[in-house]
């Protein structure tokens, strides 16, 4: 899509990168540190809002100034997209419409009804900051950036979005839109993730952020970067604050924002069994604590360097107290957050089902049980290999 306008997107820009700025300091409205903007925060509040009077998306959690709500919308928007999110946040809402209900129910039925849409943290911290402001204030939301942040789970820029969505007050958010579209109205030339990008994106967050309107500014700013400052072609072409945005300005819109240096990822190799009696399968549950917390899984364990995981897999047969010859079933390929996991899975029949003990945290399970259990991913693909 074309940007429309003089020095937009497929022009030379090698020049225009390393202009300065065109710095102005105008009045802002929340920050008490004059900081110069090259254009006028009232401008920008203005072109948005008026867009997304037009535009603006109607999303479930817009119907309400419920701060149990939104503050489950928003926890559920982390790293997950909206139309992944919403039969999710319906069925929550459903089964826990508030803060004493969710405070009240076991972490089990709470992952269960979150299997599927990953980073189990998040579920154990809704259920963990529901019950502490249930006990502290009887279910009364904080509305203060102290309050909230304080919670588990809620960071600055979620404790933002609460604050101006469910109590009107005018608190900067940087989500992952939020600092997209920053990134590439103000041009910035270096890694986003960067300490001091993380400085410089805050303060012109709050340098932006409407006073009048903080509410309807927060889910606009979020709106622009969802549908229009997408992250691969954005439209420029229909977008509001294209006049003053720099990046459409200088050229630089393809190039905005720049790639993060990349980690290695590391990789854990894992053998796993899965154990049958009759029609019945064997799993455990991970600790409630930690990386995959309450989630449930075939029993498995590290393949280190230099083996082979058909012996590690017979190992941890016979430290189970079990008797037989497990067969490979498939490799799994999984993507965690911070590793990539290769398992090795493979099936066996035990030979005396009578002697295997349900201990250890491992139980039994039918098929039926088993698909409706919260099983993590890696282990949920092994499932369906089976095709049962
Ligand atoms: Fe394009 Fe995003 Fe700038 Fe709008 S804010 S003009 S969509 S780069």
């Amino acid at each position: 899509m074309s940007t429309g306008r003089k020095g937009g997107r497929g022009q030379k820009t090698e020049d225009r990168e390393n202009r300065a700025l065109p710095l102005t300091t105008f009045p802002l409205p929340l920050s008490t540190t004059p900081l110069s903007l090259p254009f006028d925060p009232a401008e920008f509040s203005r072109l948005l809002l008026s867009w997304y009077g037009r535009a603006g998306r109607d999303l479930p959690w817009r119907q309400t100034s419920d701060p149990y709500r939104i503050w489950v919308s928003e926890i559920m928007l982390q790293q997950t997209t909206v139309a992944a999110v919403i039969p999710y946040y319906k069925r929550f809402l459903q089964r826990f419409p508030s803060v004493q209900s969710l405070a009240s129910a076991s972490l089990d039925d709470v992952i269960t009804l979150w299997a599927g849409l990953g980073y189990y943290s998040r579920a154990r911290n809704l259920h963990r900051t529901a019950g502490k402001i249930f006990a502290e204030s009887g279910g009364a939301f904080p509305n203060s950036l102290d309050g909230l942040v304080a919670l588990p789970g809620i960071g600055r820029s979620t404790a933002g979005a609460i604050l101006a969505i469910a109590f009107d007050q005018p608190a900067p958010i940087l989500d992952g839109n939020v600092r997209r579209v920053l990134v590439r109205l103000f041009a910035w030339m270096d890694d986003p993730r960067s300490s001091s990008a993380e400085k410089q994106l805050w303060a012109w967050a709050e340098a932006l952020t409407s006073r009048e309107r903080p509410h309807d500014y927060a889910q606009a700013i979020m709106d622009l970067g969802a549908t229009v400052c997408t992250p691969r072609d954005p439209h420029c072409g229909i977008c509001p604050v294209q006049r003053i945005c720099l990046a459409c300005d200088r050229g630089l819109v393809a190039k905005l924002p720049l790639p993060r240096k990349k980690a290695q990822v590391p990789v854990r190799r894992q053998a796993a069994l899965i154990i049958t009696k009759d029609q019945a399968l064997m799993l455990r549950q991970r600790p409630a604590e930690g990386f995959l917390g309450g989630l449930w899984e075939f029993p498995s364990i590290d393949v280190p360097d230099g083996h082979g995981p058909d012996q590690v897999a017979s190992r941890l047969l016979a430290n189970l107290g079990l008797r037989g010859v497990p067969c490979r079933l498939c490799d799994i390929r999984h993507a965690y957050s911070h590793f990539k996991l290769e398992l090795a899975v493979y099936m066996v029949d035990v030979e005396s089902p009578e002697l295997v003990a349900e201990g250890d945290g491992l139980l039994w399970f039918g098929g039926d049980e088993l698909a409706a259990l919260p099983v993590h991913g890696a282990h949920r693909k092994a499932y369906e290999k089976l095709g049962r």
